[in-house]
């Protein structure tokens, strides 16, 4: 069984599909599905400034219940080639590992659950619906990808009832996680002005180093809260203080800092805005210094709460390894911040270590046990 997940995806990381570059991936999956019984479309999205992506949805039988995998076939661009001990895009396997661009990040964990479902589809325990949402912008801007097929998903009335995003989730071992949520994250900058002058004649200046001094003060100050049942606490980290002076007796007009907040459930954009603003003017008040305050909201909190379908999902992984998988809700964004619109959603895929790296490789047996695990839960989900 394993064997093909492992020649699954040596063909994906032989196709070079850097975003926002198809390269025959898609094809690929839609040649094998379409030979399995699948219904496929190919869903071609652009915009004006943005590269053309291609993407694929694919389904097997109907009704309910209906589960998604849900994955994308580019990768970031491998960096300089003579840095790589195999070539990045062959799919070598050595010491026990499958090394290329892409292998951990995600063609791999595409290949595993391939290979669990075209096995899976075929046995009498299937009814309901099996579909990939398999997206070729995940690692660009993400626009014309995984939000419009969500689009043309709704259009078309197909609406699953859970998904899994087969993103690698495990820091060292296959199981080791499951990723149930994600922070927000709210972007924020902040831009102090004062009076220009000489240093020598500070009363003739207002120096708005003084000014941001005290707001990232402000800023740093409290906790944002304490955590929630499946979250860290809420983290304000300062990216950046600017004043770009160049000289040493100009007081510069301007000074500006960035800032980034990962937030959890607690939380919402709005209230942390309304708060930050609040803390700055708390600081900046009574200077006479002017100042303005910027936002972006890059993504919503989100969380799966665990249900019947998460115990089946970490059962299975008991089941294969042994190992009880934390629930986890740490790390960057995924598409699985689109998809939790759409249905309840978690992430399970392979071991992120080497991933976006030189040399990014996927131990061989680590495929293996990921798609047993795929097996193991496809047939626990199908029996709720
Ligand atoms: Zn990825």
């Amino acid at each position: 069984m394993s064997v093909n997940a492992i020649q699954h995806a040596i063909k994906l990381i032989q196709c070079e599909s850097v975003t926002p570059v198809e390269a025959g991936a898609l094809d690929y999956l839609e040649d094998v599905l379409t030979k399995a019984g699948f219904r496929c479309t190919r869903l071609p999205f652009s915009e004006e400034g943005t590269a053309d992506v291609d993407n694929l949805y694919a389904e097997i039988g109907d009704g309910a219940p209906h589960l998604m995998f849900a994955g994308h076939t580019d990768v970031v661009p491998p960096g300089p080639l003579d840095a790589w001990t195999h070539p990045p895009f062959d799919g070598v396997i050595a010491d026990g590992r499958l090394y290329g661009r892409g292998a951990a990040d995600m063609k791999g964990g595409i290949a595993c659950f391939l290979e669990a479902a075209l096995e899976f589809v075929t046995t009498p325990e299937f009814k309901g619906t099996l579909s990939f949402l398999i997206t070729g912008d995940e690692e660009g801007p993400a626009i014309n990808g995984t939000v419009k097929m969500l689009r043309w998903l709704a259009e078309a009335n197909i609406k699953p009832n859970h998904a899994i995003v087969g993103e690698p989730t495990n820091p060292n071992y296959v199981g080791e996680a499951i990723k149930i949520g994600r922070r927000g994250s709210l972007n924020g900058w902040l831009t102090v002005s004062g009076r220009q002058g000489h240093v020598a004649y500070p009363h003739l200046a207002n120096n708005p180093i003084d000014g941001i001094a005290l707001a990232l003060v402000a800023l740093k100050a409290d906790e944002l809260d304490h955590g929630t049942d499946h979250f860290l606490p809420s983290h304000l980290e300062i990216t950046s203080v600017d004043v770009g002076n160049e000289t040493v007796n100009v007081i510069p007009s301007e000074a500006r800092c960035h800032f980034n907040i990962r937030y959890n459930d607690s939380q919402n954009a709005g209230d942390l805005e309304s708060l930050i603003e609040e803390k700055i003017a708390g600081a900046l008040g009574n200077l006479d210094l002017t100042y303005s305050l910027k936002f972006q909201r890059s993504a919503d909190c989100f969380v799966t709460p665990p249900g019947p379908w998460v115990k089946a999902l970490t059962d299975s992984i008991f089941e294969i390894t042994d190992i009880q998988p934390s629930l986890s809700t740490s790390g960057g964004t995924s598409d699985a911040r689109f998809i939790k619109s759409l249905c309840p959603v978690v992430e399970l895929g392979l071991c992120n270590a080497t991933i976006h790296q030189i040399d990014e490789n996927v131990v061989v047996e680590d495929m293996a046990q990921l798609t047993r695990i795929y097996s193991a839960f496809l047939k626990r989900y199908y029996a709720l």
